[in-house]
């Protein structure tokens, strides 16, 4: 099965009761400073913070009855747990989700109030993720993707239909890229209505694994080491059925950027936009910030992805930032 930009149309309906279209909203500080046209798409809006929601959204309501009735299992401790977890509860389906040893508490608290089940087990994120596929075959609950499944790429998708609606002269358009749920629907949905758009994407210098799969033409395990932007590093599993090729389509170019420059956007997103995103969240704009005179004259979008990080946590990398204010 390939997705189709017929797949975003479907979702973006699908979803509308639980995910409104969130704001694309010009950014005058950056405009000023890139002498562009820069909007950013606030994800942090939506009801759990992060753009996953759309993905996790589609894919429960597109369920069949009879897995509906039983429920699903993930392991995502970050933005995809909790989506998982706050549509299942909605919607009244039974949620599990499985996570290491190792995850902070106050992120197993967050995701419980969410609603979801949760499993502690094993000592890093292979070990849980045996663990959910174990459980999901003795009590048949389906194994959510956070990434290749084509509906949650689809729900993804749906951000691209939104960027266009709003702002058709768009003309370059940023996008975080880690397993690629993201990026191939938000650039199958631009590629489909805007063939011209140009679509970037921003990985983190540190496990960018998607972007190194694309540069050795198959898909390799890169070494993970810790980063601000914590949801974005993360292996590839080898049978990756669509991101990889979808990406390799579809990314017109690359930009990678460091743990300073991100702490930087994350500075300066609070100063500019008064708004706190999480590490990966500021990817985009960390990008913008440091590759003025590539983006000089566009007409250009970025996505503050999420906010999922505690606001001491936020506060205390923004106070150590380098931070370039205007
Ligand atoms: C998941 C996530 C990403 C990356 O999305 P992929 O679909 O895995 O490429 C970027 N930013 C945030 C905040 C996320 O939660």
């Amino acid at each position: 099965m390939t997705i189709e930009i017929a797949h975003i149309r479907q979702a973006q309906e699908r979803i509308f009761p639980y995910v409104q279209p969130t704001p694309l909203r010009p950014s005058h500080a950056l405009s000023e400073r890139l002498q562009a046209k820069v909007s950013l798409k606030f994800e942090t809006m939506t009801a759990t913070g992060a753009f996953k929601l759309r993905g996790a959204t589609n894919k429960l309501l597109n369920l069949p009855e009879d897995q509906r009735a039983r429920g699903v299992i993930t392991v995502s401790s970050g933005n995809h747990g909790r989506a998982v977890a706050y549509i299942s509860k909605a919607l009244g389906i039974r949620a599990v989700v499985c996570m290491p040893e190792i995850v902070p508490p106050e992120k197993v608290a967050g995701l419980r109030d969410f609603g979801a089940e949760i499993v502690i087990h094993g000592q890093n994120q292979d070990e849980a993720d045996a663990e959910a596929r174990r459980i999901g075959q003795r009590d048949g609950l389906l194994f959510v993707s956070p990434f290749d499944d084509a509906d949650v790429i689809a729900g993804q998708g749906t951000i691209g239909l939104e960027l266009l609606e709003v702002a058709p002269q768009l003309d370059t358009v940023l996008v975080q890229l880690s397993g690629g749920g993201l990026m191939s629907g938000v650039a199958k949905a631009l590629k489909s209505i805007k063939p011209e758009i140009e679509v970037i994407g921003i990985s983190s210098l540190h496990g960018a694994a998607m972007l190194e799969s694309i540069r050795a033409g198959k898909i390799v395990t890169v070494e993970e080491e810790p980063t601000i932007a914590d949801a974005l590093p993360g292996p590839i599993p080898p049978d990756n059925r669509y991101t990889f090729a979808m990406c390799r389509e579809l990314v017109d170019d690359h930009i990678q950027v460091s743990e300073d420059q991100i702490a930087e956007a994350m500075a300066y997103i609070l100063h500019n936009e008064k708004c706190i995103v999480e590490g990966a969240g500021a990817a985009g704009v960390a990008a913008l910030l440091n590759h003025p005179d590539r983006f000089k004259g566009k007409n250009v979008a970025a996505i503050l992805t999420g906010d999922n990080i505690k606001v001491e946590r936020a506060l205390s990398i923004i106070a150590k930032a380098q931070s370039p204010r205007t």
